[in-house]
């Protein structure tokens, strides 16, 4: 049935055939009173995994569309006594000799002493209406194999009671908050929900925390007394743990906090007196001053941000003397001695596994400053923002927190107000006494050195609080970007600090993606349903503007790990001497020419320098088809080679997919020797098999009186979906293209460079040597070069008197670049590496593929692995939307992945060669999470 104010459906009560709806049913010698329910379909919520922030809302709209419907309703029956009314609770106390664990019975006790203090007496002023009272997710439906984030219906109306209204609310959000890493972030969504179909008021929102809290302490304590009565029923219990693990996180959470992110939920000013205290600074300017005497130094704005292209490579932070370098190296640039800034900036330093927390969606980091900062010398003298008494003052000594610490305590009008000065000196300790009173601008605080200030360069931070939310000598002074607004309404900044607030969230991702769209072509695609905005890139790692941090498991472009600072160095260091083209001489390419080919089979013996994949595979053609005398390629199905107007028309990828018009006259296309899916599948037997295929293009080139050119071939087939070949596969290949005056191209654009593992070049592992490597993406670490290796011979045919040039390729920039690329290689031992945690890494996935049906396929080398989603390991029915899917939900869980093969089923993964065991274990963890969500599962 679906009642006209609900978007749901809920049971109707069906009478007997004579009309009546409550009777007497015997049942196995007993006689039971029950009455009919008409079916309502679904799912239940509990059942739903993932739970998602949409579920939550939808949770709480559905509370409220129930509280709209129920508005002046009313019914004798509804006003009874129920001891699971959460305004009830302090009867559940009688239970509490049934909590024995002494942590319990002590957070038992302490919410229900809250619940006494801070709630009982508003009880009677709240608005009462019917409630279902029980709204928790077994109650609650959605539907089957649809959206699982949207409910759709509501049963058992057996609790409903006359209640004050807001206990619907708080009985949703005792629910939702349970299993929820971050619960006020899912309590928010519900009541998010319930707010825009019902509005909450200010009292109720007051309320709220201590309801919430009143509710689960009488699911606990119910508990405790059904185990002491019968403690192998189960069903009792079902709660009961995660009541308790949501009770325990919620005392963590400050009343006060509750309220703020409550009230900001809908739609309300976090901190109610934040707009008086700011209308207060605004009007007594002459009653507030700086923190530091900027009358005294020369001063200027410092971007310490996450896309700050000042503060630059994570080097530079990566230590404290690293880090105070790069301030004063700023501050010298800057002609300046004083730099101020940080308020609503977002940073890169708090990255670290050290400040992890696991959220809602996987691992999350308070990355957002909220206080401004001043970086100076040492011993800088500190000043009284405004008068006021000496509130705290404490060493916070932990590594990278405060050091010494001064708060004071000032007045706004009625209005009590507090300032923090974070990293002083130790003089400070003695200089000041709680209590004492202070004068605006009267010295208070020195800052101090590095080995008493946390282990930070020396500065002063400086932040405003209207509320110590339970804090003693200590605040939070980073916090996550989602609950920027609630901290911002907490920790306002002065007006006379306004200039130096961050804006590095204001450029964000959908004013991006409107520009794009207008000046660049619509044929460039975006990554991700919800597209990334990154700002930097470090190791295995790529950070988007809100300093959120990602594991790269796509990019094979970044080598070495993103912005190496060896080769970020290299790079710099030619470029600020010279860079010219190829026809001066020049050390660089002579030495870098000689190091790649210390890394070829002895018959590599001249390369080309170029600027990109595509240019590499350009000039190889060229090559074959100057050698051979011949216009005919052949190349494999779904190759992609490049996208030059010659490299497009020998990239199936290209041409038999969107927009493309099938292969063109000159290029022949086998079938990809795929032994998971294609014809023959014995990776022993299948290599020569698949190889007829190119001998039998040869014979249909010969018929029309031509002859093949060349042969080009990744030797990891990437596009096709890390497609490993079957052994013989190429030799054979490479035979009949030789027989007839052919030459075999390798394209290890994506694969080259050790990333196999067990050899520098992937065609290795095929036992075979080309007559022509072109080589790409991880070549410069992400500077634009690429290059064609190949042997004498060729060399000199091509050589027929035409110049080559190329204005870019082979400069002494790009050759310092690649020179590094290959020490770093080296250094790091990168290749050794990538064996080690390729075998890792495949034999967790193969873990996973015995777990999960869908896990088809797993394979690959090194660190060059994939594997293929199907929806039904005997026809391998491709699962696309669920490969697109697990893509998603893993860069939501911040790991980056990407999907293709024709069947756009295959997951790659080809990270930056740096991977450690650690982010591979991340990785397989956050698969096992998602493999186990509802979409993911298919039954066979
Ligand atoms: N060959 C292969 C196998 C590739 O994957 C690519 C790029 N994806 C290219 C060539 C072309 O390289 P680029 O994009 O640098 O021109």
């Amino acid at each position: 049935m679906k009642h006209k104010k609900l978007n749901v459906e809920l049971p109707e009560v069906i009478p007997n055939l004579r009309g009546v709806y409550n009777f007497p049913l015997p049942f196995q010698g007993d006689e039971y009173n029950v009455r009919l329910h008409s079916w309502v379909d679904g799912r239940m919520v509990g059942e739903v995994n993932p739970r998602t922030n949409e579920l939550f809302f939808s949770w709480g709209e559905t509370c409220g569309e129930l509280s709209h419907a129920f508005h002046g309703f009313d019914h004798a029956a509804a006003h009874r006594f129920d001891e699971w009314n959460p305004i009830e609770t302090l009867h559940s106390k009688r239970y509490l000799k049934y909590i024995t664990d002494e942590k319990k019975s002590n957070v038992a006790n302490h919410f229900w002493n809250l619940f006494e203090q801070e709630a009982l007496n508003e009880i009677p002023t709240l608005r009462r209406s019917v409630n279902h009272s029980d709204a928790h997710e077994y109650n609650l439906l959605v539907q089957k194999g649809s959206n699982p984030s949207k409910v759709t219906g509501v049963i058992d109306f057996g609790d409903a009671i006359a209640a004050p209204t807001i206990c619907e609310l708080a009985i949703a959000c005792a629910y939702t908050g349970m299993f929820a890493p971050d619960p006020i972030l899912a309590m928010c969504e519900t009541i998010k929900g319930y707010h825009s179909k019902f509005p909450v008021e200010d009292k109720e929102i007051k309320l709220l925390y201590y309801l919430i809290g009143a509710r689960l302490m009488i699911s606990v304590s119910h508990a405790a007394l059904k185990y002491y009565e019968d403690p192998k029923n189960e069903y009792h219990q079902i709660s009961a743990g995660p009541a308790w693990e949501l009770l325990f996180k919620l005392k963590e959470i400050s009343p006060d906090f509750a309220l703020f992110s409550f009230r900001a939920a809908c739609g309300k000013s976090p901190h109610p007196n934040a707009d008086q205290v700011a209308k207060w600074m605004k009007s007594n300017p002459e009653k507030i001053g700086d923190p530091v005497n900027l009358k005294a130094k020369k001063t200027c704005k410092l971007d310490l941000s996450v896309g700050s292209i000042s503060l630059g490579n994570n080097s530079n932070f990566e230590t404290v003397p690293k880090f105070s370098k790069k301030i004063s190296a700023i501050l010298e640039e800057h002609q300046c001695d004083l730099g101020i800034g940080g308020y609503g900036e977002v940073r890169p330093f708090y990255t670290t596994d050290a400040y992890k927390v696991e959220g809602y969606n996987g691992p999350q980091w308070r990355t957002m400053h909220l206080a401004t900062d001043f970086w100076t010398v040492a011993g800088t003298e500190v000043l009284a923002m405004a008068d006021g008494t000496v509130h705290a003052i404490r060493n916070n000594d932990n590594p990278c927190d405060y050091g010494p610490t001064v708060i004071l305590k000032h007045k706004a009008d009625s209005l009590n107000f507090f300032s923090l000065y974070g990293h002083l000196s130790l003089e400070t300790m003695e200089h000041l006494q709680v209590g004492q009173r202070v004068k605006k601008g009267e010295i208070i605080a020195w800052i101090g050195h590095e080995e008493v200030n946390g282990g930070w360069p020396p500065h002063l931070h400086f932040q405003i609080m209207l509320d110590l939310l339970g804090n003693d000598g200590d605040f939070p002074g980073v916090a996550f970007v989602h609950e920027r607004d609630v901290w911002m309404s907490i920790c306002p900044t002065l007006p006379s600090l306004e200039m130096y607030k961050s804006n590095c969230l204001n450029y964000g991702g959908d004013n991006i993606i409107a520009t794009r769209q207008k000046v660049l072509g619509k044929s460039l695609s975006v990554s991700y349903k919800k597209p990334l905005h990154m700002v930097r890139g470090y190791g295995i790692h790529l950070y988007d503007d809100t300093g959120r941090r990602y594991i790269d498991t796509v990019n094979n472009v970044a080598h070495v790990g993103h912005e190496h600072p060896r080769i970020v160095r290299a790079a710099q260091r030619q470029f600020v001497l010279l860079n010219t083209n190829t026809r001066y001489l020049h050390k660089n390419i002579i030495e870098y020419a000689e190091k790649l080919l210390a890394h070829c089979p002895p018959e590599m013996e001249v390369v080309y320098f170029v600027n990109s994949g595509s240019e590499a595979n350009e000039l190889a053609l060229r090559m074959a088809k100057t050698y051979a005398a011949q216009e005919d390629m052949i190349a494999l199905e779904v190759g992609y080679h490049g996208n030059t107007g010659a490299c497009i028309d020998i990239s199936s990828y290209k041409f038999d997919g969107k927009g493309g018009s099938g292969a063109p006259e000159f290029t022949s296309i086998c079938r990809m020797p795929n032994t998971y899916r294609g014809e023959y599948k014995n990776a022993e037997t299948a290599g020569p098999l698949y190889a007829e295929d190119v001998k039998k293009a040869i014979q249909r080139l010969k018929k029309k009186g031509r002859n093949v050119a060349g042969f080009i071939a990744e030797s990891i087939l990437s596009c096709g979906g890390q497609v490993m070949l079957p052994s013989g596969y190429l030799a054979d290949c490479y035979s009949y293209v030789r027989a007839e005056g052919g030459l075999c191209i390798a394209d290890e654009v994506q694969v080259g460079f050790g990333r196999v593992g067990s050899h520098f070049w992937a065609f290795e592992l095929q036992d075979v040597v080309p007559d022509i490597i072109t080589c790409g993406k991880p070549i410069g670490n992400g500077h634009p070069m690429a290059a064609v290796i190949t042997t004498r011979k060729v060399a000199e045919v091509f050589a027929n008197g035409m110049e080559y040039f190329n204005t870019f390729g082979g400069n002494p920039v790009s050759c310092a670049i690649g020179h590094e690329v290959l020490s770093v290689v080296e250094d790091e031992k990168l290749q050794e590496n990538a064996k080690e945690i390729g075998n890792y890494f495949i034999k967790g996935l193969q873990v996973l593929k015995d777990k999960y049906l869908i896990l088809g396929d797993v394979r690959g080398i090194g660190l060059f692995l994939g594997f293929e989603l199907v929806k039904d390991r005997k026809t391998l029915d491709p699962a696309a939307e669920q490969a697109t899917y697990l893509v998603n939900r893993m860069r939501d869980l911040g790991i980056l992945m990407s999907t293709d093969g024709p069947l756009h089923n295959v997951i790659k993964i080809k990270p930056p060669m740096c991977i450690k065991k650690e982010h591979v274990d991340e990785i397989l963890k956050r698969l096992d999470q998602v493999f186990a969500e509802d979409f993911m599962r298919i039954s066979q």
